[in-house]
């Protein structure tokens, strides 16, 4: 058996930037933990992974974990000598190394003797670097001596509506990417073995940062190759990639250097607020925006998930689905506020109780302020679709929606501190204080995995009541947070 040279998670690394392949090899100790968001993709792919062995039943799995390749090769010829007609994660290595796993080998139903390559993903269509992806697989299964026929995509039906157990029929349709696979496989076994060079290289390969440290993924090692970069830089005030990209090659990095009228009227606030160290506010704007706000105010904010496999009945993949809300409720200006909150801590479906408490919670007048409001309208109008009977209290609550985020986005107010950013997450902390560094749960993401891990039964039953206090103090802080900064605003007004 040839010796194992390049994986296909290898291969698709290097891509992306030969130098992610070389640090992959040789400085594993970069690598930081893997995000909440991350592992989130992750788990969802493993479970389509195994809905999808049930449209292949009968089929041999191969159990075998991905650190023993040549063990899962010769567990895969053996499934195929004893006559398996799909084999789970079936393992081929070519004579140059080169090694692949595939998530359903399928014999096809023309000829015994040939297969069908069907990889699962968690996503909804095709992506080009799906067909990267599956172009390493057939490459690599086709010079191991399999005939394949097709390469098919298994992806998630958006439109599908769970009712009563996940039919994987209706869950996961097919995208034949035969055609698409055969174009990326010119030339790419010369790629692998340049790759493998470059791999084997004592000294890196030198490769400079650009777009391709986030497209199509996230680079693991984008902390320490942007560590020379400044939290507030080109790359904040320049989202144009070729006209960023020309000033760059100039060397042009620092704010300082960036040439005015290459950028926008925002981002000049933006520049100006930073080379001065101070705020902006742009004082009747922040009045005018203040004059539409209607007391009692209800400062509100949501908690989702959004699956890609449904949890309960009427639910489909990746809708947003709110399980939580906090509501600060300020009677007249200056007033106090009071504090109103819901969360579901059952297993159960959830989102009947949400609209009762969220109806109940947002009284019949007043303005309703959010941060970014289009979510919440979204999720409300879902809501009003799922459960009818609430929809004209739920678009009574979207018209008395006023966004937060508009003073901050369009600049009426801003701080050098935000470093460009208009999220909450940075605008609190810029003109309040960061009080989210004290908590559990920092971020949306990682309260939204640790909910759904709860739903899963994932969590320890003794655990579960410290992870519902911290899923509380979270989305408190986040309407908090929106009293503090409206108070900012009045502070600032002409
Ligand atoms: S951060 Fe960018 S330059 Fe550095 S290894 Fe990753 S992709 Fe390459």
């Amino acid at each position: 058996m040839s010796k194992l040279k390049l994986s296909k998670s290898q291969y698709l690394k290097g891509i992306q930037c030969p130098l992610r392949l070389w640090y992959y090899t040789h400085c594993k100790d970069l690598i930081p933990p893997i995000d909440p968001a991350t592992q989130a993709i992750f788990d969802q792919g493993h479970e389509a992974g195994l809905i999808a062995q049930k449209l292949y039943p009968g089929g041999v799995s191969v159990t075998t974990d991905f650190t023993k390749i040549p063990e899962a090769k010769l567990e895969t010829d053996k499934a195929i000598s004893d006559g398996a007609k799909a084999i789970y994660e079936a393992t081929a290595i070519n004579e140059l190394g080169i090694y692949s796993r595939i998530d359903i080998l399928v014999r096809s139903k023309k000829n015994k003797n040939t297969w069908d390559l069907v990889e699962v993903k968690s996503s909804t269509e095709v992506k080009d670097y799906h067909i990267d992806d599956c172009a390493v697989q057939r490459y690599v299964f086709e010079s191991a001596g399999y005939k394949i026929d097709k390469s098919l995509l298994c992806l998630v039906d958006r439109d599908y509506i769970r009712k009563g157990d996940i039919d994987p029929d209706k869950l996961l349709i097919y995208a034949d990417i035969t055609e698409e696979v055969q174009q990326k496989m010119i030339g790419l076994e010369d790629k692998a073995l340049d790759l493998i060079k470059i791999k084997n290289k004592k000294k890196d390969p030198h490769c400079s940062i650009g777009d391709h440290c986030t497209a199509p993924f996230e680079c693991e090692f984008k902390e320490h190759c942007w560590k020379h970069i400044p939290d507030f830089s080109i790359y904040n005030v320049m989202t144009k990639s070729k006209k960023r990209a020309a000033l760059v090659e100039q060397g042009i990095i620092e704010i300082k250097d960036i040439p005015r009228e290459k950028v926008s009227v925002s981002k000049l606030i933006d520049i100006e607020s930073f080379l001065s160290n101070k705020p902006f506010f742009n004082k009747k704007k922040i009045k005018d925006w203040l004059g539409q706000l209607s007391y009692p105010l209800y400062f509100l904010d949501y908690e989702t998930i959004n699956p890609a496999i449904p949890l309960y009945d009427l639910m489909s993949p990746y809708k947003q689905y709110p399980f939580q809300f906090s509501v600060h409720i300020q009677k007249k200006k200056g007033a106090k506020v009071t504090h109103l909150e819901f969360l579901n801590t059952e297993q159960r479906d959830f989102r009947e109780d949400f609209i009762k408490s969220l109806i109940e919670g947002c009284g019949d007048e007043g303005s309703i302020i959010i941060y970014n409001m289009s979510f919440e309208k979204q999720v409300n109008n879902r809501l009003a679709e799922d459960f009818p009977k609430y929809r004209k209290e739920l678009e009574k609550i979207n018209e008395r929606m006023v966004d937060l985020l508009i003073p901050f986005r369009s600049r009426y107010i801003y701080s050098p501190d935000q470093n460009g950013s208009a999220g909450l997450k940075s605008t609190f902390p810029a003109f309040v204080g960061d009080l989210y560094n004290k908590l559990e749960i920092k971020d949306g993401a990682t309260a939204q995995k640790q909910y759904m891990e709860f739903l899963q039964d994932k969590i320890d039953p003794a655990d579960q009541s410290k992870i519902f206090e911290d899923l509380l103090d979270y989305c408190e802080l986040d309407t908090f947070a929106m009293v503090k900064l409206l108070e900012v605003l009045y502070q600032h007004q002409k």
